[in-house]
């Protein structure tokens, strides 16, 4: 009887699983949105027992599309939103809802603890401090939900990241992975324990914390009357390291980039842990006894822009179009677009930088628009490789997320980059970056070459871009970003 991998693919805004095969084809697709709430501005929650219902439900469906039983499944793998905060009791039973990587209420706390332990903690986590990851979120339900200190004292409460919650109610055990717990701001990336020290800053029991794991080994097995059979779980990793996995990227200096509302870059630098100012170092996963580590640059608007053009201005109907528009154009020129809407993140960190257009002129139009965004989204990736590059020389750039069926922009970002640019023939690379860490623990797969064979191109697209025009269009980029920088200070907004 042939078997089978299940993926489970928890995002932030639905849950989502998906059956693979060996080949890593996909067999069966299940996936339920759950709520967001906004108690307020700024603030993001989610309910952790919607997010069960809703992971729940995307199994059995999957299951059903496959036509599978669950006897056949060989392992279970997870990867999920990160950083995202939870607490629950030993009855798998949430404390509260859960705190979102997005929640900004601890931002103050944040401003407070960085000027004295800012370089404590960027030194022993490898993140820059943030309210963005889970510490202060777990500090904040400490000291704001009633009893709940003193129960955390007496031992009878968990945290953890969703992955961790799931896995518990799964299999009733309490652990998370390498990559997961790289990005709670209390685990000590080189010495990969929870840090006492940071313990104490944000003043965590140690006894609420999850045992860190490996990213690919038996955890435990299903609960027998959750899913008709007991079936291994054995995988766990965050979700963007499981995208760099799921495209095979396991040699130093392999790099992935997911488009989609933001651009995720990262860089797997083995066994080597670098710091750069700009952007934040993690781990990648934990594998048969050893981790290897990543660099991390995150840009928030890339996507989002071809969104406004759609949605903001209307320009354009639908996000494709800009492809047309954009290649009816020999050139930009001079119109540049810095989508700044949120401030610029990596590796420019400028929280008082606005979205501008420059170079219009009386004959700029709507393609010009068009050109410009992808061209940005081009731009802003090749910023950060640039600063990846610093630190560990970099061959390609593995492409996946929505934006990357972009044909122009994937020729213009190999063009920018003076680098191949390679998209994948599964684009589902985060789920299936679980199914491999997954059945890897259960020889469903033998090993990491077995994998990379797996791994198919769909498309390269070369770079053909002369040095000249390349260096004069990065040029003119640098200039608008440089007029975008520090815009809310001046107009005072
Ligand atoms: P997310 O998971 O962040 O919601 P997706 O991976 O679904 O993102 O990617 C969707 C994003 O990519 C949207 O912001 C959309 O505007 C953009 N997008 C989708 N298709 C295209 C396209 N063909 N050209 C340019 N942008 C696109």
């Amino acid at each position: 009887m042939d078997r089978y991998i299940l993926s489970l693919d928890e995002g932030t805004t639905s849950a989502r699983a998906i059956i693979f095969d060996r080949n890593s084809e996909v067999l069966g697709v299940g996936q339920y949105e759950f709520p967001q709430y906004y108690p307020k501005p700024g603030w993001v929650e989610h309910n952790p027992g919607k997010i069960w219902d809703a992971q729940l439900r995307a199994i059995k469906t999957a299951i059903e599309r496959a036509n599978v039983e669950p006897g056949q499944i060989a392992a279970i793998g997870i990867t999920n939103q990160r950083e995202t905060t939870m607490i629950w009791d030993k009855r798998g039973k949430p404390l509260h809802n859960a705190i979102v990587w997005q929640c900004r209420r601890t931002a103050e706390m944040i401003e407070e603890i960085k000027l004295e332990y800012g370089d404590v903690i960027k030194e022993k986590t490898g993140l820059i401090p943030d309210a963005y990851f889970s510490a202060s979120k777990l500090k904040w339900l400490l000291d704001n939900v009633p009893g709940l200190r003193e129960k955390a004292e007496k031992g009878e409460v968990l945290f953890g990241t969703v992955d961790t919650f799931l896995i518990y109610l799964l299999t009733g055990e309490h652990v998370t992975d390498y990559s997961n717990a790289s990005r709670t701001m209390l685990f000590n990336i080189k010495k990969l324990e929870w840090d006492d020290e940071l313990l104490e800053i944000f003043g965590i029991p140690e006894g609420v914390l999850p045992e860190v794991r490996g990213s690919s080994e038996i955890y435990g097995y299903t609960k027998k009357d959750l899913l008709g059979a007991e079936i291994p779980v054995s995988g766990d990793a965050g979700d963007q390291q499981a995208a760099l996995f799921g495209q095979a990227a396991f040699e130093t200096g392999m790099v992935k980039t997911t488009y989609g509302t933001g651009n995720f870059i990262l860089a797997n630098t083995g066994k080597m842990l670098l710091y750069s100012d700009n952007l934040l170092t993690t781990i990648a996963w934990g594998l048969k006894g050893k981790v290897s580590y990543a660099l991390e640059g995150s840009i928030f608007i890339t996507g989002a822009a071809v969104q406004w053009l759609r949605d903001g201005i209307k320009v354009i109907k639908r996000a494709p179009d800009t492809e047309e528009l954009a290649a009816s154009l020999e050139s930009n020129e001079g119109v540049y677009f810095v989508p700044a809407f949120v401030g610029l993140g990596a590796p420019y960190w400028d929280q008082f930088a606005r979205g501008l257009i420059i170079g219009i002129t009386r004959g700029t139009g709507r393609e010009h628009l068009a050109r410009a965004t992808l061209e940005a989204i081009a731009y802003l990736t090749r910023d950060v490789v640039e600063e990846m590059e610093r630190l560990v020389s970099i061959k390609e750039l593995r492409v996946d997320g929505g934006a990357t069926a972009n044909d122009f922009l994937m020729g213009f970002q190999a063009d920018i980059l003076n680098r191949r640019v390679v998209r994948p023939v599964v684009k589902e690379t985060t789920a299936l970056g679980a199914a491999y860490l997954a059945g890897l623990a259960v020889d469903y797969w033998e090993s990491l070459s077995e994998i990379k064979n797996l791994w198919r191109a769909e498309r390269v697209f070369e770079p053909k871009m002369d040095k000249e025009t390349r260096d004069r269009l990065y040029h003119g980029w640098k200039e608008a970003v440089n007029r975008a920088m520090g815009w809310a200070k001046v107009v005072n907004t």
